[in-house]
């Protein structure tokens, strides 16, 4: 049987000759296609202003400093993300104050926001883990009444929406990843959703060592900017993608329906919430019943990959990573996030799956359950 993996991106044969034409142009950097794959994510986005870089993290980075965020400045997030989330905090100088999860939703709890803003407060990065949205309402709310800026880190957001709206269509700054494994990709690369046509220039700056060109041929810089541009053969990739993201969405929705259909609630497994109007389905994520097992989540995914069947863990709780202890986290911090940290797996889910995959997946996952109970 051949392998299952837990995620592949779906690229047709159309992109990849893109890609080769772009090869052969003599143009490979930042160029034409660039241009191109930014103004088609804006009119995705509403008609707001898009610039494309060379990956989410990047993005979130220069999200931050467009806020003037740095040294003395605290920023609110959630342990429960890929690392990037809070690493760019800590980037630009400032410290990550970290809030629990909701335990169903295992996004940030925006009940408990309110409990950690402080003097130094200057913004708040929401994650929506799985593609499921952060309550959009709730958190501007909060945002508004502190003065608080809001960088979604909407990595996992693509395709993605809010009570009918599109995630990225409005808010602050809203931040994506087209990494390899997220529901739209250009191999590594990202984009930032701004609020404003007078960021552009600063963002251009931000994004390329801080240089400004002038028609004559002369420069001048007065930031000190990265080195962050996207490529034409991504941005190519990505102009292939973008048409198909709202049929993968349907496609990734179809398959988690049918896991919910298929799967043994018995089993003890806590699964996700059933969102099928605003979830992308990014991830398929289920907890595992550890206390009445006797295999550990390794064994389980090691007798998953016995059966051919790849399974991520997405994430373990970030406080807990050595540098976060060093700044003084620790076990305890956040309960919620610290058990969906331990038990959380990713199953397999992307649209070139079948359903006779999701029921594979479904059974062996019985299997190894009912051959492990205690
Ligand atoms: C993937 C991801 C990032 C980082 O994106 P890269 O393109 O890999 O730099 C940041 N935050 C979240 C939640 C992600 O899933």
């Amino acid at each position: 049987m051949a392998f299952l993996p837990f995620t592949r991106p779906t690229i047709d044969e159309e992109t990849i000759q893109g890609v080769v034409d772009v090869l052969r142009s003599g143009w490979i950097t930042s160029g034409p296609k660039v241009k191109e794959f930014e103004s088609a994510l804006s009119q995705y986005f509403g008609g707001r202003p898009v610039r494309a870089f060379s990956s989410g993290t990047a993005t979130l980075e220069v999200a931050l400093r467009l806020c003037g965020i740095g040294p003395g400045d605290e920023v609110i997030t959630t342990p429960m993300s890929w690392v990037a989330t809070a690493n760019v905090i800590l980037n630009v100088g400032a410290r990550p104050v970290f809030v629990d999860v909701d335990p169903l939703t295992r996004n940030i709890d925006l009940n408990l926001i309110e409990a950690a803003i402080t003097p130094a407060t200057r913004a708040i990065i929401p994650v929506d883990l799985a593609g499921l949205p952060v309550d959009r309402n709730r958190l501007y709310e909060i945002a508004a009444k502190h003065g608080l800026r809001v960088i979604e880190d909407a990595a996992q957001s693509m395709g993605a929406s809010w009570k009918g709206k599109r995630i990225g269509a409005f808010g602050d700054l809203i931040s994506f990843s087209f990494h390899a494994n997220k529901n739209m990709t250009t191999s590594e690369g990202g984009c930032l959703v701004l609020n404003d046509e007078a960021q552009i220039a600063l963002t251009e700056k931000l994004r390329l060592q801080g240089v400004v060109r002038f028609p004559d041929g002369n420069m001048d810089v007065d930031v000190a900017g990265g080195k962050a541009n996207l490529t034409d053969i991504a941005a190519r990739i990505g102009l292939g993608q973008l048409p198909h993201i709202d049929a993968f969405t349907e496609r990734r929705r179809e398959l988690a329906r049918h896991y919910f259909a298929c799967f043994d609630r018995t089993l003890g497994c806590q699964l996700p919430p059933e969102n099928f109007n605003d979830s992308n389905w990014h991830m398929f994520q289920i907890l595992l019943p550890l206390d009445k097992l006797s295999i550990s989540r390794g064994e389980f995914i090691e007798r998953m990959r016995q059966r051919e069947i790849g399974v991520g863990v997405h994430y373990p709780a970030m406080h807990l990573f050595s540098l976060y202890r060093g700044l003084g986290f620790k076990e305890g911090d956040f309960p919620h996030a610290e058990r969906v940290g331990r038990e959380t797996v990713t199953l397999p889910l992307f649209p070139g799956m079948s359903l006779q995959d999701v029921e594979r997946v479904c059974l062996a996952i019985k299997d190894i359950i009912e051959s492990a109970n205690k």
